[in-house]
């Protein structure tokens, strides 16, 4: 059968050229398992784009959206509402780290982003602290794609061709540090005192009463698995409240069972300002994402405006809680919770890290890290070819019936939280054939 015509379609983070002269479609899925063009089942090593956490196409979700979009399509946000958004907030909001409990939807994760952040000067603001405008991210961080977000974040690639930026950012340096924390079993040893800089050479420089917030993710993803070293977070944590300086955790991939708990925050015992979510809030079927802000962050912006008829926080989407957003949400965090999937992800994650410390001493091997159902790889590059590497045993374990994820010379694995030990083995001894077939 002759596949679609593909130049229409200018594809997102993707080679094109590369793409469409040897396309890799994927067709359907079920479980743990894509089906691509030839019929081939491939093991979803990646939970799709670390989105679909109780694995593909699951009946209770499939079932709750199929009946929504049958029912209410749609539902204009401003001024109006439709009930299962407000039931979609409070199961979110139940589940969230203690006292936030506020819930702001958004479609996606770079629109929490762009959330918070707005969220953090209209907060200052509001209690007449209008001079709190900078914004501090992490070098390697992202944020998604927009304008806020890439600006905070640090992936320089992704900045580079779009050198706007906001004039009021400035980052803090990531923690990844092979050379004292290679092949560390969880969280590395070393690192703390890079939460000190964060107040001796930045706060020194911005002046701390002109910080509005800190964004970081708990454990840096798509920058390719950079753990936050032990003591880390409590630091930053300190150090915020020490300056009443927000602090933002972004939990688009972190959220929901990835490491082993409900949340980061939940596992590293501290509690942020503001959190974002999205991928595995609807497990993957439909966009969505959300800002959980802490109660009196959102009382106090909507004590702000006197007017009692006023728009308190002027900002949304058309498709924020979208009705079959919030029946996919709904239907997944019942299924979280009734297939204890977050405790499952934990009783695993021994297992799968062990199997991935066993890539120890094949070749091109940089550093192993892994926490909960995430393991990063990091190769030697090439040189002069950052990245050819890292994709040639992304497209090996491709061949092979495996999909992994490949950012330059790291490769990245993060399974639904439905995978069995079998699934474990074929993952990591496919990697391994992947690695020892590559130059
Ligand atoms: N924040 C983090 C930590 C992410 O990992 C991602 C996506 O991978 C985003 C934000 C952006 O999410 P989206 O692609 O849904 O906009």
């Amino acid at each position: 059968m002759a596949g679609p015509n593909m130049d229409a379609l200018w594809m997102p983070f993707t080679a094109n050229r590369q793409f469409k002269a040897a396309p890799r479609l994927l067709v359907a899925a079920d479980g743990v398992h894509y089906t691509d063009a030839d019929g081939r089942r491939v093991l979803d090593g990646t939970s799709g784009l670390w989105c679909v956490n109780a694995g593909h196409n699951r009946r209770p979700i499939v079932e709750a959206v199929q009946r929504q979009v049958a029912t209410l399509d749609y539902a204009p946000p401003f001024q109006m509402g439709h009930p299962l958004a407000f039931e979609a907030a409070a199961e979110l909001a139940a589940m969230a780290p203690a006292g936030l409990d506020r819930v702001f939807f958004v479609n996606s994760g770079s629109e929490a982003a762009e959330t918070a952040l707005k969220i953090a000067l209209a907060y200052h603001r509001a209690r007449g602290d209008a001079g709190r405008v900078k914004l501090i991210g992490r070098e390697r961080g992202y944020h998604g794609v927009n304008f806020g977000g890439m600006a905070v974040g640090g992936i320089a690639g992704n900045r580079k061709h779009f050198p706007v930026g906001l004039p009021t950012v400035d980052h803090i340096r990531h923690p990844l540090d092979i050379e004292r924390n290679a092949y560390s079993r969880g969280l590395p040893a070393h690192g703390v005192e890079l939460a000190e800089e964060f107040e001796q050479r930045l706060l020194t420089l911005h002046d701390p009463s002109t910080v509005a917030a800190l964004i970081v993710e708990p454990m840096q993803g798509s920058a390719g698995v950079i753990l936050p070293p032990a003591g880390y977070l409590r630091r930053l944590r300190e150090i915020c409240d020490k300056y009443g300086i927000l602090l933002i955790f972004d939990e688009v991939i972190t959220g929901f069972g990835r490491l082993g708990s409900d949340w980061a925050s939940t596992l590293f015992g501290v509690t942020p300002d503001l959190l974002t979510c999205a991928k595995g809030l609807s497990n993957g079927m439909v966009p969505m994402g959300a800002v959980l802000a802490r109660r009196d962050i959102h009382d106090s912006l909507l004590a702000a405006a006197s007017a009692p008829g006023a728009v308190e926080f002027p900002h949304g989407y058309t498709y924020s809680a979208h009705p079959l957003a919030c029946a996919a949400a709904v239907a997944t965090l019942r299924l979280y919770r009734e297939e204890a999937l977050f405790e499952r992800a934990a009783a695993l994650a021994p297992a799968f890290g062990e199997a991935a410390h066993a890539l120890r001493g094949l070749p091109h091997l940089r550093d192993i890290r892994n926490l909960g159902l995430v393991a990063g790889i990091e190769l030697e590059s090439r040189p002069g070819q950052p990245g050819q590497r890292g994709y040639e045993v992304f497209l090996k374990c491709w061949e092979r019936g495996v999909l992994v994820r490949q950012t330059g010379d790291i490769i990245a694995v993060s399974p639904p939280l439905i995978f069995e030990p079998a699934h474990v083995d074929q993952l990591f001894s496919t990697l391994a054939d992947a690695l020892r077939a590559t130059e």
